[in-house]
């Protein structure tokens, strides 16, 4: 390696997974634009997704940021065939260290700070080799990460399976979280998932301060845990980095005239968007009902459809964008559907250009497995949501986006568990579309857009400020290393 320059360089690193990979390329075009650093990015990609590998075309041909691929390598000796996805990609991060470590060695500058995201704590160790700081970034919210600090307590004190646990457990910072909204490595905890799950736990707090893609006025009362020595913070001990809300658009794939053509035409907030992020499936039974549900509703709709699974669940996690067309699609659905909505619904195969959606004013509503990207997405574009949580964090997501900020609504069985029905979902749809309910919802999550722009304000905003502090951090570093 070659001597370092008088600007700080961070290397960051993504695991496979375009919710993953978004978080980490948008936080370095911010260390670039505002804060003059040199970044060198490495994204392990899956190799499997097109949404994904299109991402990453884009990123790399930005130049903002060196982008580099590092490909997934082949683990299916290491894993089952029906691993998990945390499985899958913890395993992945294992194997690719020695090949993040050469690549690191041959970079043209040294860097000066190493950020890994969440499913990166074990390539900490090679920021020590370095003697760099070293950082994790939570891409999702601050609940996320008190779950995360807990889970090594949960594991000694809680006996048995989660799930069959009587009480809520009350994780410091966050609202009781029921045994059945626990995040899916948390659902079993004899497979692989679960004990990858709490070693990331145990690893998040050995490094030297933890990012997390939440604001300081969105989640004050976890934050406040984490950082208070006699309660969560006695166990993270490491700075906490509010630098949310960090969204990314992406660019034009593909020809999108037809469909914003049709959104210019409708009414304002209007419409509601339905899109399960680029994991989320549903069975052939939930897909019916939802066309029902949407069909009865007489509202307007934009669905993003994907081929069934046979259970709902993370079915496209690792093959986002790719698969089916029109054609396959217009099978699936009831009989007539396309026909019957035709005036007030676009149904789109596979992928949509969600950002750009839900920037669009006739946007009122959006149907989400509230993946936390999606989350605030809604959010800083003031839409307010009917959560559909999948897998993941998701049914927490969905806790913090009902109960805690009053911004959406939720079907009374959880989506993961059962087959909500037709009924239901025209009742939601219309609650948030057309019911007063739904505009006391619009006026809550239109604060929560005022109160992220202002996070993000030049200067004083919380998180721009947050994010300084870490810049400078690493920019005093730099300027060691350059005197020593
Ligand atoms: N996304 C998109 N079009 C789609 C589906 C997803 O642009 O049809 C983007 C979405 O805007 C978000 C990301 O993919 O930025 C999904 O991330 P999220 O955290 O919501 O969910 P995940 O996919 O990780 O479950």
């Amino acid at each position: 390696m070659e001597s370092s320059s008088s600007k700080p360089h961070a290397v960051l690193l993504a695991s496979p997974g375009v919710g993953h990979v978004i978080p980490v390329l948008e936080l370095g075009k911010r260390l670039v634009t505002l804060y003059n650093f040199d970044v060198t990015i490495f994204v392990v990609a899956s190799q499997t997704s097109a949404a994904e590998s299109k991402i990453l075309q884009s990123a790399m041909s930005s130049k903002l940021c060196h982008v580099i691929e590092i490909p997934a390598p082949d683990i299916s000796g290491l894993v089952d065939p029906d691993a998990a996805v945390v499985t899958i990609i913890s395993v992945i991060m294992r194997e690719i260290k020695p090949a993040f470590r050469s690549a690191i060695s041959a970079l043209k500058t040294t860097p000066t700070a190493l950020i890994v995201d969440l499913f990166g704590t074990e390539s900490l160790a090679i920021a020590e080799e370095l003697q760099i700081p070293k950082y994790v970034y939570v891409g999702t919210n601050a609940w996320c990460v008190a779950l995360f600090v807990y889970a090594p307590t949960l594991d000694k004190t809680v006996q048995g399976q989660y799930v069959v646990q009587n009480e809520s457990f009350n994780i410091p910072g966050c609202r009781p979280l029921r045994p059945e909204d626990v995040v899916d490595p948390m659902l079993d905890r004899t497979n692989q998932q679960y004990f990858e799950y709490v070693r990331i736990g145990e690893e998040i707090p050995l490094s030297d301060g933890i990012l997390v893609n939440t604001w300081e006025d969105l989640q004050p009362t976890a934050l406040t845990a984490l950082r208070d020595d006699k309660s969560l913070g006695r166990i993270t001990k490491v700075p906490i980095y509010t630098v949310g809300p960090i969204i990314r658009r992406l660019g034009p794939a593909g020809s999108w005239n037809e469909l914003f053509d049709w959104l210019d035409k409708q009414p304002s907030e209007s419409v509601l968007y339905v899109s399960f992020g680029s994991g989320g499936t549903l069975t052939y039974e939930q897909i019916t009902e939802l066309a029902w549900g949407l069909e009865l509703s007489q509202q307007r709709f934009i669905w993003v459809v994907r081929l069934p699974t046979e259970t709902t669940g993370d079915g496209s996690f690792f093959t986002a964008g790719s698969g089916a067309g029109d054609d396959d699609l217009s099978s699936l659905l009831p009989d007539g559907f396309l026909s019957r909505t035709l005036d007030i619904g676009v149904v789109v195969p596979q992928w949509a250009p969600q950002i750009d959606i839900l920037t669009h004013p006739s946007v009122g509503g959006f149907l989400s497995h509230c993946g936390w990207n999606s989350t605030l997405e809604s959010i800083t574009n003031g839409v307010p949501m009917i959560v559909w949580p999948l897998y993941s964090e998701q049914r927490m997501n969905a806790t913090i986006l009902t109960e805690e900020l009053g911004v959406a609504i939720r079907s009374k069985v959880l989506p993961s568990k059962g087959v909500v029905g037709r009924e239901e979902i025209k009742t939601m749809v219309r609650r948030i579309l057309v019911d007063e309910e739904g505009y006391e919802i619009r006026a809550k999550v239109k604060e929560l857009q005022r109160s992220a722009q202002k996070a993000w304000t030049r200067e004083s905003g919380s998180s721009y400020s947050s994010l300084a502090r870490l810049a400078k951090e690493c920019g005093m570093m730099t300027k060691r290393n350059a005197n020593d």
